[in-house]
């Protein structure tokens, strides 16, 4: 296997593009090595610029779920990209989208399309202390809520690997508004909110979190925080960027039958176009712009090209159920697969799995939370990465993101995976 033409662009991409690349973890920055530079890619297999293929474990970190030139979104958009790309006016197709995502997810009275994660949870946020007149959030450690100031303070995902989880350039007067717990940790809530009492506007919170690598919520944290949020009459966020659509048609909040007040979404609702929304309760999203004061726009929000590239998928995801089956089958076999490779080693592991999230952390304690996550040993992380990618299987470069299964991966292509990953596991106690 040669990369001589993903260094060769990386060494060029180097001058004009910071780190070469255009968001900070595909940069291998924690694995070390040189970035796969992508051609192309149909289904599952990823086809490098030096012609090599990989099984695609990230699904461009989460939309692809039905993997890559999914055809009826393909068709979709060469259909539609004829009657123009963009009119910054409205469109029947909003409506639609907005109609069916509202059917699809529970607890949503109204939404509203944005063009990223990012963009959806810093809205959601600014919306909810429009909302309460307060000021203050509390998000967890170890969470990330895309790149917005109020949620870079001991941020998971990149910003965990890249050293800087409180960026420098995010204001002190912004920092001391976000207040933090740990995931999983219901009395280091109470205790904030407490010490915050009538300050808090807002908790947000990955329902199953997936960047300090997969780790699922406790039996009974989410539903604590619901009581608490009630209790103290904070408004309760579920960052679904990445559950949303992926764990269950109506996301983590279906799934795992708690609601929440607001619910950012991003990711799979694109289909692979940069896309996001945020949607909740008919009293909260009537302080939106233009019905309430809480200002919120976006030049290219509802872009015809991203809603029938979203619209296509999530119409596909609601008439065919059964893909969350296929996916949570799939998953499964994954982990037992791991598990069982593991588990004949004197390797340190745990491996934390929600349908179609997965992560391999390389520790005896369990993973409960970014303390647990950080006890992760990334020697043994960037071993088997390395390895894994040599072999052909394409994961996450860190070990704070989640695998991404998509449909497209075969139970075939899970046995595949498995047997490569016997080879490098044998060798990295060595
Ligand atoms: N929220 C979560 C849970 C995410 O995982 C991400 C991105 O990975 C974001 C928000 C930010 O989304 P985006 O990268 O589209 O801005």
């Amino acid at each position: 296997m040669t990369n001589k033409q993903s260094k060769k662009l990386y060494e060029r991409a180097l001058n004009f593009i910071p780190g070469g690349v255009n968001s900070p973890v595909r940069a291998f920055k924690s694995v070390g090595g040189t970035p796969v530079f992508i051609k192309k890619a149909k289904g599952a297999i990823l086809t490098d610029e030096d012609d090599n293929e990989y099984i695609d474990y990230i699904a461009s970190w989460g939309p692809m779920i039905m993997g890559h030139a999914f055809k009826p979104v393909v068709k979709a958009i060469k259909d539609k990209v004829e009657d123009s790309t963009s009119f910054g006016a409205p469109t029947e197709l909003e409506i639609e989208i907005a109609e069916l995502i509202i059917s699809m997810v529970p607890g949503l009275d109204k939404l509203r399309m944005v063009n990223s994660g990012t963009e959806a949870c810093m809205s959601a946020i600014r919306l909810a202390r429009g909302y309460t007149g307060r000021d203050k959030v509390l998000k967890f450690r170890g969470n990330y809520h895309g790149h917005g100031d109020s949620f870079l303070i001991q941020a998971g995902s990149g910003a965990v690997t890249m050293g800087s989880p409180n960026s420098p350039g995010v204001t002190q007067g912004v920092a001391r508004d976000t207040l933090l717990a740990d995931y999983n940790n219901l009395e280091q809530v109470k205790r904030v909110l407490s010490a915050y009492r009538g300050d808090v506007a807002a908790i947000i919170v990955e329902p199953v979190a997936g960047n300090m690598g997969c780790v699922p919520p406790a039996e009974g944290f989410l539903e604590g925080l619901r009581e608490i949020c009630d209790e103290e009459e904070v408004v309760l966020i579920f960052d679904e960027v990445m559950t949303g659509f992926r764990l269950a048609p109506g996301g983590a909040q279906e799934r795992l039958g708690v609601q929440a007040d607001l619910v950012c979404m991003g990711k799979v609702i694109g289909a692979g176009m940069p896309v996001g929304a945020y949607g909740g309760k008919q009293e909260i999203m009537d302080y939106v712009s233009p019905v309430g004061p809480v200002y919120q726009a976006g030049t290219l929000s509802g872009n015809p090209i991203a809603m029938v590239s979203g619209y296509t998928l999530l119409k596909y995801l609601d008439e065919h159920r059964e893909v969350y089956d296929r996916l949570d089958k799939k998953g499964e076999k994954l982990a037992k697969g791991f598990d069982s490779i593991l588990a004949k080693t004197d390797l340190p592991y745990q491996i934390n799995q929600v349908g179609s999230m997965i992560s391999i952390h390389f520790t005896d304690e369990p993973v409960v939370d970014f303390a647990g996550a950080a006890t992760g040993d990334n020697e043994h992380f960037k071993k088997f990465f390395h390895g894994m990618l040599k072999g052909g299987v394409y994961l996450p470069p860190s070990a704070y993101e989640s695998y991404f299964l998509s449909d497209a991966i075969t139970y075939k292509m899970v046995d595949q995976t498995l047997e490569i990953a016997e080879k490098v596991i044998k060798s990295l106690g060595k």
